[in-house]
């Protein structure tokens, strides 16, 4: 009796050893991760605005950088073309004891993890159908989500998967109420960022709009928000304009850039 008892565990064990990694993995394979905020990361982030501070105001973008008079004297530095990698400790440290607070970006991650579950369906959702596809849409395992308070709007880094998502400490996102919206336009904007933006060596606004147009036409009914922005190359409007068009984007692509 104990015997086979013990024999009946050993196989429930076994049985649920092989089995169990399998069935986990078949749901939501790719997980976004959200991060908390750091000092150091957003250091970086009121560096690189500093850095590109010229080209931003030229460009007419609203920049977000704290307020204070070595953040004033750090941008005449930029201006004159003399501010660099030696003027990143004094950022750290003003942000460090004068304006880093935690609760800043509590309502934003909040606002996020309500909506982990939608993206991840999307995202995994983007990997099954990619297969079909006659281009290549790169997906990462996880994608890194972290916040600034500074900049310009949200970016995407095509080497690691890492999305940031410009907000307030309201918790509030540029252009949408929900930051679905803009983390799987970044999300979209990594997966193509190779196979179809560099191989066919679209234009800034070409690439914004290839990256809307596969968005809405693909998730019109899980993002109904998602709208077209303004910014982008409308010539492209013609040749992609039904979902079945996605799956051929490389072709089609091949034929629009002739
Ligand atoms: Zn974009």
């Amino acid at each position: 009796m104990t015997v086979n008892t013990k024999l009946f565990q050993t196989i429930v064990i076994a049985f649920l050893l092989v089995f169990t990694p399998k069935v986990i993995s078949q749901q939501n394979t790719i997980e976004i991760e959200i991060m908390p905020p750091s000092i150091d990361q957003e250091a970086t982030s009121v560096w690189r605005t500093i850095n590109d501070i010229a080209f931003f105001e030229k460009q007419g973008y609203r920049v977000n950088l704290p307020k204070g008079e070595v953040i004033d004297a750090l941008i005449a530095k930029s201006k004159k073309g003399t501010f660099g990698n030696e003027d990143y400790a004094s950022i750290y440290t003003f942000l460090e004891t004068e304006v880093f607070d935690k609760n800043d970006y509590e309502l934003a991650m909040e606002s996020v993890k309500e909506k982990k579950q939608l993206i991840e369906e999307i995202i995994n959702e983007i990997a099954e159908a990619k297969e079909s596809w006659d281009w290549n849409f790169k997906t990462f395992d996880r994608y890194p989500i972290v916040f600034t308070l500074y900049g310009t709007g949200g970016s995407y880094d095509p080497d690691t998967g890492k999305v940031t998502l410009f907000t307030n400490a309201n918790g509030q996102f540029m252009n949408y109420k929900s930051p679905a919206n803009t983390i799987v336009h970044e999300i979209s904007h990594m997966g193509m960022e190779s196979s179809l933006v560099q191989k066919h060596k679209l234009s800034h606004s070409l690439k914004e709009r290839l990256v809307d147009t596969f968005v809405y036409l693909q998730f019109k009914t899980q993002l109904p928000e998602y709208r077209i922005q303004n910014m982008g190359d409308t010539k492209l409007d013609d040749a992609v304009k039904n979902q079945e068009d996605i799956a051929q984007l490389d072709e089609i692509l091949t034929k629009f850039v002739e």
